[in-house]
């Protein structure tokens, strides 16, 4: 094993890599060292191929808005290899009083949809005339009541999410989780006058203006799977990614650290953690107790993830057709959505037949996440044939669970990880990835680019 390094970056999923991988592209730093616990690199990027299908075991794409995304795929050699969602999937529906209903997508749609009761969307254009902000970080759900109706929240707002955090509508810190929709009202006093004030803008530019939540963007993927992304970053790296290389502690070493693995020790003079919020606070203890308490209070929600797959296109005996569907609290029990994959992504089942990815558990049932196989597959049958009408066989099927899925970006959120990262810096370590600054693929690969640039600064300080 090398026995120093400029740069040990621990954790090998997408922030660990596209660390690395940004280090070299802006600093041109190339002596790092990525360590990563794990046989394969990619973390939660997993893709299996098997009997004609995808196997997305964790991330299903990327929207295609986020800059710093293309760019590093660009830079791994997958420009020519972006798959976007198929036109066919356009479609997105919620489940309500059992009931899927389609979720228009210009206001005059929306107002004459069922996607609430008349009360419900008439509420919504009282949302310039909202009660203002309050000074304290508010939940998603508060915010979303206040502004554009109880209803709303309960049915829209709930399976946002549900869609993007697995989590409790009721528990997330808006301006932790949807950052872009605080700074709208911050701003504007009104997502009505901001998405208003988007518009314009995006008329004048020519770009596309996108919604409440940000910019607009379509669904993404690589041909063969999200793992070619972490694959193609791995391959780039060679012999500075040390697979099964678990870091077990991290102790001082004059002005640098040391980095203890099974296979000896690693002498590094800048540190970063890519890890789950558990892993970090474990390995900082020693370096910086006070980074402790706030990463173990950021806790994660558990997703157990079905994928079923069809022959028969009418197997359901109705079209099973479009993005898929949400289910907000109270609707489908343990069923947080399901992706309709074959429409999707048409390359990524076998042509012809379905191909469902049924998401279960979250905040809001963990319990359901870790049922027995039998038990989560009775659960996942019986709530599609609630929801599609039928309860047919499938052909194949898989299960994946993630004990630690999601992490939850509850009320206090932001100023938890100021306090952690305020702490590890101060004991010359830099933390970074789905536990802080946002989820998504793309959060991650622009967190990292933003820790790249803290590393390389603190290089060229000592
Ligand atoms: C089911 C599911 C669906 C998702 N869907 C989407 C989606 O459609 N779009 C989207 O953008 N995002 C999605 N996400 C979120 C996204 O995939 C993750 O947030 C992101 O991949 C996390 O990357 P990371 O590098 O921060 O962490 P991780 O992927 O958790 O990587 C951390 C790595 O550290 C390693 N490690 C742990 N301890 C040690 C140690 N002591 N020493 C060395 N290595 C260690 C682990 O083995 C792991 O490889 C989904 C997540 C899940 C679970």
């Amino acid at each position: 094993m090398t026995a120093s390094t400029r740069v040990a970056i621990v954790g090998g999923g997408i922030t660990g890599l596209a660390t690395a991988a940004w280090l070299e592209l802006d600093h041109g730093l190339d002596d790092t060292l990525v360590l990563e616990a794990a046989p394969a690199a990619g973390g939660k990027v997993r893709t299996g191929l098997e009997a004609g299908y995808t196997l997305e075991w964790g991330p299903q794409g990327f929207l295609d808005n986020a800059p710093d995304t293309l760019e590093l795929a660009a830079a791994a050699g997958l420009a020519g290899e972006l798959v976007k969602a198929d036109g066919a999937a356009a479609d997105r529906f919620i489940l309500r009083a059992g009931r899927l209903r389609r979720v228009a997508t210009s206001p005059p749609a929306f107002m004459a949809s069922d996607i609430l009761p008349l009360a419900g969307r008439l509420r919504l254009l009282g949302e310039p005339f909202a009660r203002r902000r309050p000074d304290h970080d508010e939940t998603v759900f508060d915010f979303a009541s206040r502004r554009i109706g109880r209803r709303a929240a309960e049915v829209l707002v709930d399976a946002m999410v549900t869609g993007v955090f697995a989590g409790d509508s009721r528990k997330l810190s808006l301006a932790a989780t949807f950052p872009k929709m605080a700074a709208m009202e911050a701003e504007h006093g009104s997502l009505t006058r901001a998405l208003l004030a988007k518009r314009r803008e995006a008329k004048r530019s020519g770009r596309r203006a996108g919604g409440p939540a940000g910019p607009g963007g379509t669904l993404t993927t690589f041909a063969g799977g999200m793992e070619r992304l972490p694959a193609s970053l791995a391959a780039r790296l060679g012999g500075r990614l040390a697979l099964e290389r678990p870091v077990e502690s991290l102790r001082r070493d004059g002005r640098g650290f040391v980095l203890a693995t099974p296979a000896g020790e690693l002498r590094a003079e800048a540190v970063l953690l890519a890890l789950e919020a558990p892993g970090a606070a474990r390995l900082l203890a020693p370096l910086a107790p006070d980074a402790v308490a706030p990463l173990t209070a950021i806790p994660t929600a558990p997703i157990a993830v079905v994928m079923l797959g069809y022959r028969d296109p009418a197997a359901f005996g109705r079209p099973v057709r479009g993005f898929g569907f949400l289910v907000p609290r109270g609707e489908a029990p343990g069923l947080l959505g399901t992706l309709y994959c074959h429409d999707i992504f048409p390359g990524q089942a076998p042509a012809g037949g379905l191909f469902l990815r049924v998401m279960v558990g979250g905040a809001r049932a963990p319990e359901a996440a870790a049922l027995p196989d039998e038990a989560l597959l009775a659960r996942v049958r019986a709530g599609l044939a609630r929801v599609l009408g039928a309860d047919p066989e499938p052909d194949r099927l898989w299960i994946v669970r993630w004990e630690r899925g999601i992490s939850q970006y509850e009320v206090g959120h932001l100023a938890r990880v100021a306090a952690a990262e305020t702490a590890a810096a101060a004991a010359g370590l830099e933390l970074a990835g789905s536990p802080y600054r946002g989820v998504s693929v793309n959060d991650c690969i622009r967190q990292a680019r933003a820790a790249a640039q803290r590393l390389a600064s603190r290089l060229a300080s000592t």
